[in-house]
């Protein structure tokens, strides 16, 4: 027998014995009197306590845990060890779920939970900014009453989650969302959202770039085709196949420099960062660049090199020759014969300057900010006709990044064009002084 049980029944077995007793020594009369006075004072003594209990039971505060005595005083301290494990148990949870909470505030991806009725249940910082709510505000509210877009309704409605849905913000359409809803519980759903706005746009730099390198390489490739037919179908005299095979050595050379000039961009974009160990020596490369440029232009313009500063660049030689050789050559390809192309270097303790000057044939400013994209042409039977493949820029703009200089481009139609490329201060180094420190000078 449970010894609650028995001390509770004890104090009956007593009150009854000893009203025998007394009735047996003073008669019956006494001894029901007796007993049923002593069973009263029990019952008032079990009542106080229950009503103490009661009372505590109603707000049940560990610390305000009422006070017994005799048996209740054990009842009582059964009920406050039994409260004080079950407070304790309730707190660690309470931290654990605000852990979880915490964590999910900050989680990079927008989390929603909604309820059976897709209500809003909670959301992180994330989801409020991506989906222009507030926990506060819109607690409870159905989340299709925030995104009314019908393809996002009809999401939800349809129940098939397999696959997520790609929607733009409600708060602004620059932003593409990628939402997911993974269903739990009790037909509770996580409603997840990342955006994913870079990764659409370099998908969609990625199908435009594919769908010009075919392009561009498709041309020469129906001008070959057209001339082996002709050779293989007429029986042409030798001037006549001469002429032909002059014109398809063009076109086969177009094609190698557009393949040259893309492979030049992809070993670009996966090799590291050039070191700061390579110097450059500025003025015999702009020399070469000046020699290249007669060479190029045939006579046909003023070249004029004012170079002034000696310092030189820390970076790959190969690479910023490159990207000055491409816009020596564009201001020869863009400038009519008679025109002047200068090339200019002004170099001092904290930057330096190399710019190349035109008076060709200029363009619109609009241009501006795409000249340096892949395949962008300002006039693209002019780029055709002097052999550009539309990527000589990009890879400028591409070996200029890597040296962390800047591209500055100012042109007006007809006047001429200015391509300037600005070097930080850490990449120019007085040019005895380099040449000084590795033992060179
Ligand atoms: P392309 O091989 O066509 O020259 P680029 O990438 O070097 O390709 O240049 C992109 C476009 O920028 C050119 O097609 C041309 O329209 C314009 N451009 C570049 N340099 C000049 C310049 N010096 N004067 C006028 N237009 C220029």
């Amino acid at each position: 027998m449970n010894h609650l049980v028995f001390r509770t029944l004890l104090p009956v077995a007593f009150i009854a014995l000893a009203a025998l007793l007394l009735s047996f020594m003073f008669g019956t009369a006494v001894g029901v009197l007796a007993f049923g006075g002593a069973v009263a004072a029990l019952l008032v003594y079990h009542a106080r306590h229950i009503s103490q209990l009661a009372r505590w039971l109603e707000e049940p505060v560990l610390d305000q845990m009422p006070r017994g005595s005799g048996l209740w005083d054990d009842v009582f301290a059964l009920l406050y060890r039994y409260e004080r494990v079950k407070t304790r148990e309730h707190q660690q949870l309470a931290k654990t779920l605000v852990r979880f909470r915490q964590a999910g505030r900050v989680h990079p991806d927008g989390v929603v939970i909604l309820d059976a009725e897709n209500r809003i249940d909670w959301c992180n910082d994330m989801a409020e900014h991506h989906f222009d709510l507030t926990l506060d505000g819109d607690h409870g509210a159905p989340i299709t009453n925030l995104l009314r877009q019908p393809e996002f309704v009809g999401y939800i409605e349809a129940g098939d989650y397999s696959s997520p849905l790609e929607l733009r913000s409600a708060r602004t359409s620059a932003i593409i969302l990628s939402l997911q809803i993974i269903p739990y519980g009790d037909a509770q759903k996580l409603l997840l959202s990342r955006d994913v706005t870079r990764l659409e746009k370099l998908e969609s730099m990625r199908r435009d770039f594919v769908a010009n390198v075919s392009h561009e390489l498709r041309t020469p490739l129906t001008v070959l085709s057209g001339f082996l037919e002709t050779i293989r179908e007429l029986d042409l005299d030798p001037q006549r196949m001469r002429d032909y095979s002059d014109l398809m050595a063009d076109q086969c050379k177009r094609m190698q420099h557009i393949v040259d000039d893309l492979l030049t961009l992809s070993t670009l974009e996966s090799a590291p960062s050039p070191s700061l160990d390579e110097r450059v020596c500025v003025a015999p490369m702009l020399e070469r660049l000046r020699v290249d440029a007669v060479a190029l232009s045939g006579g046909k313009h003023r070249i004029v090199l004012d170079a002034s500063g000696d310092y030189d660049l820390l970076g790959a030689e190969s690479e910023i020759v490159s990207a000055f050789g491409n816009l020596v050559s564009n201001a020869i390809r863009y400038t009519p014969e008679g025109g002047e192309v200068r090339l200019s270097w002004r170099a001092s303790e904290g930057a330096a300057e190399f710019a190349v000057e035109d008076t060709g044939i200029g363009f619109a400013p609009e241009h501006i900010p795409r000249l340096t994209e892949r395949f962008y042409r300002v006039d693209r039977g002019r780029s055709r006709a002097t052999g550009g493949t539309g990527l000589g820029l990009a890879i400028v703009k591409h070996i200029l990044n890597r040296h962390q200089a800047t591209l500055e481009i100012h042109s007006v139609p007809d006047k001429g064009s200015r391509f300037a490329v600005r070097f930080p201060a850490r990449r120019v180094v007085p040019a005895t002084t380099a040449a000084a420190a590795r033992g060179e000078a």
